[in-house]
């Protein structure tokens, strides 16, 4: 079973580097993926509102036999969720779902700065993690502009900040204002949503040298620049797979032939405008 690092958080909160992400499992698919995955050795489980899957991956947690201390839990508020009293009735609803009596991270999923509401929605967040209900407090799709906000106005530096990362969308900027500042980077699509780019023939030829698959190449240079990441899938030897990438370290220059697949292409949406 592979052994997973943890990352302190800036609130003093341990969090397993690598994890397991559930955007875009069907309800039905959660149990098994996550029960190949708790045996894998995952115990990081990352989910949203909006994923419309809380219910069952808190009935796969209590499936698995792991005391509640041995899974770390994340969800995020659903965009129509904004606002102080939205945000903490929010929360009770997902702890319900999941079944759960306290989270251990709470995202802001986007910042929807349009409607302008992220301030008031995270000094509801602030509450939360004073009563306890949550054990540390982040966000999601948030660019400087909008953590600046967040510093100038309030009194909690968020613990993390999850962004869409991978090697064609580096985020160097944001990862040196996060490094900075104590913000965790957690990075999402981290493979590339397993598109185009595990084909890249740069990938697919250091994998030959490394004896690994390109995806392990990818999550290993996310680990090596300290990323926090959740890699999804439904099928038991990918999941397998994707974990087992603690047994290698990238030299330096096959890091930076990574880093070179920089495109600046968003696969998501622009949190500037999203929402
Ligand atoms: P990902 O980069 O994890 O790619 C997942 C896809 O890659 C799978 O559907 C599968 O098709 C393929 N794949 C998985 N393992 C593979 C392997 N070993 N080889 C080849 N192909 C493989 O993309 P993702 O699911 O978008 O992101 C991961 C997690 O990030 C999500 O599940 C979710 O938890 C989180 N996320 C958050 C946001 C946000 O706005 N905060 C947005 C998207 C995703």
């Amino acid at each position: 079973m592979a052994q997973v690092p943890s990352i302190r958080l800036n609130s003093g909160v341990e969090i397993p580097q690598f994890g397991f992400g559930v955007f875009q499992i069907d309800p039905g698919d959660v149990g098994p993926a996550l029960g190949a995955a708790f045996e894998a050795g995952y115990r990081h489980v990352d989910t949203a509102q909006m994923y419309r899957n809380e219910t069952e991956v808190g009935q796969a947690i209590a499936a698995s036999g792991l005391r509640r201390d041995e899974v770390f839990v994340t969800t995020k508020l659903d965009n129509d969720r904004h606002g102080h009293d939205e945000a903490v009735a929010a929360l009770g609803e997902s702890l319900e779902r999941l079944g759960l009596d306290h989270l251990d991270l709470f995202l802001i999923h986007w910042p929807r700065p349009s409607e302008d509401r992220y301030v008031e929605t995270w000094k509801g967040f602030e509450k939360l993690a004073s009563d306890g209900r949550t054990r540390a407090i982040g966000v999601s799709n948030f660019q400087i502009p909008h953590l600046e906000r967040l510093a100038a106005e309030t009194g909690t530096v968020p613990a993390v900040n999850q962004i869409e990362l991978h090697p064609r969308l580096p985020q160097e900027e944001l990862r040196a204002y996060h490094r900075e500042h104590g913000i965790a980077t957690e990075a999402w699509s981290p493979i590339g949503q397993g598109g185009d780019l595990l084909s890249d023939e740069r990938l697919v030829s250091l994998g030959q040298k490394y004896g690994k698959t390109p995806a392990q190449l990818v999550l290993r240079w996310h680990v090596e620049l300290g990323n926090i990441v959740f890699p999804k899938s439904v099928t038991p030897s990918r999941i397998r797979e994707n974990i087992e990438v603690f047994d290698f370290e990238l030299a330096p220059a096959d890091m930076a032939t990574i880093s070179e697949l920089d495109t600046g292409e968003r696969m998501g949406p622009d949190p500037d405008s999203f929402g």
